[in-house]
């Protein structure tokens, strides 16, 4: 099967044909005899617990009930009302740690109900027929009145775009002012290949602002092009939904070497080639991290025909960040996983890695004299996120938006130290989840519209 993902494998230890297969949906789509079958399962359960393990919310036994009497549009309503990213969400959502499993289902020894494949067979039709058509009247959710409130927001992520959407259905103007041409964040340009194959997070994004009353404004980086203060006078409240902009250094010598490269940029570059072959990839990979982003970037390196690719982490197994599913599935790709070791020096020369074994004493991570090496063509951190501090403080010297730990402290309602502005999302407090960003989101347009209506 050709998805069009490979031009040529010169030099690669693997065929167009495996990088093709390779990058190709990981889930593949319920057809609808599988998707009634599925519904049948579920024992619609007063109090459902699945529900409570959503962080949108969503009611999971009512789309799934939905689905089981032919009502796909009712379905998807159900699961957009809660999640207009119900789509990125069915296929990225790490339903093995949330709605799946609080499943009862479970509790009997069963496999719990595949939820996030039933959301999918909801959404995806209806987000398909909506875009293909010009009938505005049949997107399934409309403006109230409008308000003559405008609201700006920073960032077109899963947070930034879910404020937008329920902003704009409250009522309210919005503009979006993004840093880069495209729109979606993380969903456009992090998630896994394999995980958001074709042009889905673009659809989902034309879906979404076919609403209306959203404007886009790209190529639009706060700070450079457009400063919180102006936008504080000219909108009548902003939301902050930027994201984790800089990544953490390893602070070893030679980290400017060509070869050690941001996991996110190296799975960036993945998902806006569409060819896949044309992405450099090394044949002795290391990863270093324990998250979902390592795990990501060494499936990914390991799948575009890296010899080995080993991922590196200074503790444990049980200290991993990423989720036993995830970790199980890079060991199904062939990624060896070293744990107790922490890099050290690279000899780039020498194409290696020099690691220094770690212990933990006393429950506190110390190096050891003891020190190892690991051949390395390439090298992937991915240590974690941080917030660009840079591209919202305009005065360092006067921060008057309370940030700690890197983050932006938000109240429970989502307000920002500072009156009228608001921030959800990575760039906050909280599990950086797509999902959780979108009920940022969703939640802080509640907010911001409470707000307003209160000022008359
Ligand atoms: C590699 C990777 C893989 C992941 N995989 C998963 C997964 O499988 N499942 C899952 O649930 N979560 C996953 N996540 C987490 C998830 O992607 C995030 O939690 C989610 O995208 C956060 O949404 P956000 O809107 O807060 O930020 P982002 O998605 O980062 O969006 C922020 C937006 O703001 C823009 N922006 C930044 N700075 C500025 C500025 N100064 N001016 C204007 N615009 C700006 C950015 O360009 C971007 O469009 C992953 C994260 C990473 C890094
Ligand atoms: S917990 Fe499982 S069985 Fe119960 S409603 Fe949710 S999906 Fe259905």
């Amino acid at each position: 099967m050709s998805f069009g993902l490979c031009n040529s494998t010169t030099n690669r230890s693997i065929s167009c044909k495996e990088i093709e297969e390779n990058f190709a949906d990981l889930h593949h789509p319920l057809s609808q005899l599988q998707a009634k079958a599925e519904a049948s399962r579920c024992l619609y359960c007063y109090d459902a617990p699945c529900i409570n393990a959503c962080p949108t919310g969503i009611d999971i036994p009512t789309f799934i009930h939905q689905i089981r009497t032919d009502n796909i549009i009712g379905s998807a309503k159900t699961i957009l009302s809660e999640n207009i990213m119900g789509g990125t969400c069915a296929r990225a959502c790490p339903t093995e740690i949330l709605c799946e499993q609080s499943c009862v289902l479970n509790a009997s020894l069963q496999e719990p109900v595949k939820i996030g494949a039933l959301q999918r067979f909801a959404v995806d039709p209806v987000i398909d027929s909506i875009n293909g058509t010009k009938e505005k009247d049949k997107h399934p959710f409309t403006r109230q009145n409008e308000t003559g409130k405008k609201l700006a927001i920073i960032g077109a992520g899963p947070a930034g775009l879910s404020c937008a959407h329920r902003a704009a259905m409250l009522g309210h103007e919005v503009t979006i002012f993004e840093a880069k041409s495209k729109p979606g964040g993380l969903n456009e340009y992090g998630l896994a290949a394999y995980k958001m194959v074709d042009d889905f997070a673009q659809r989902e994004v034309e879906f979404l602002l076919g609403i209306g009353g959203i404007r886009v404004e790209y190529s639009k980086h706060l700070n450079k092009d457009v400063f919180l203060t102006q936008l504080q006078l000219k909108y009548d409240a902003v939301f902050i939904g930027i994201g984790l902009g800089s990544v953490n250094k390893l602070g070893i010598d030679s980290e400017s070497n060509t070869s050690i490269i941001d996991a996110i940029e190296f799975i960036q570059r993945i998902r806006q080639a569409s060819d896949k072959s044309s992405v450099k990839v090394g044949n002795n990979v290391l990863v270093i991290g324990a998250g979902n982003t390592a795990i990501d970037a060494a499936i990914q390196a390991k799948r575009l025909g890296a010899t080995h690719v080993t991922l590196v982490y200074r503790r444990d197994e049980q200290a991993m960040t990423a989720t036993e599913w995830e970790v199980d599935l890079a060991r199904r790709n062939d990624v060896k996983l070293v744990f107790f070791a922490a890099p050290d020096k690279y000899d780039p020369a020498g194409a290696k890695m020099i690691f220094k074994k770690t212990t933990i004493d006393a429950g506190k991570l110390k190096l050891t004299d003891e020190s190892f090496e690991l051949p390395a063509d390439m090298i992937l951190t991915a240590i974690g996120q941080k917030l660009n501090i840079d591209s919202i403080v305009e005065d360092k010297r006067e921060p008057n938006l309370k940030i700690v730990k890197g983050k932006i402290v938000i109240s429970e309602r989502y307000e920002t130290s500072l009156k009228g502005v608001y921030a959800g999302g990575d760039c906050v407090q909280g599990d950086d989840l797509t999902v959780q960003a979108v009920q940022d989101g969703k939640q802080a347009a509640h907010s911001i519209h409470d707000y307003l209506m209160a000022q008359g």
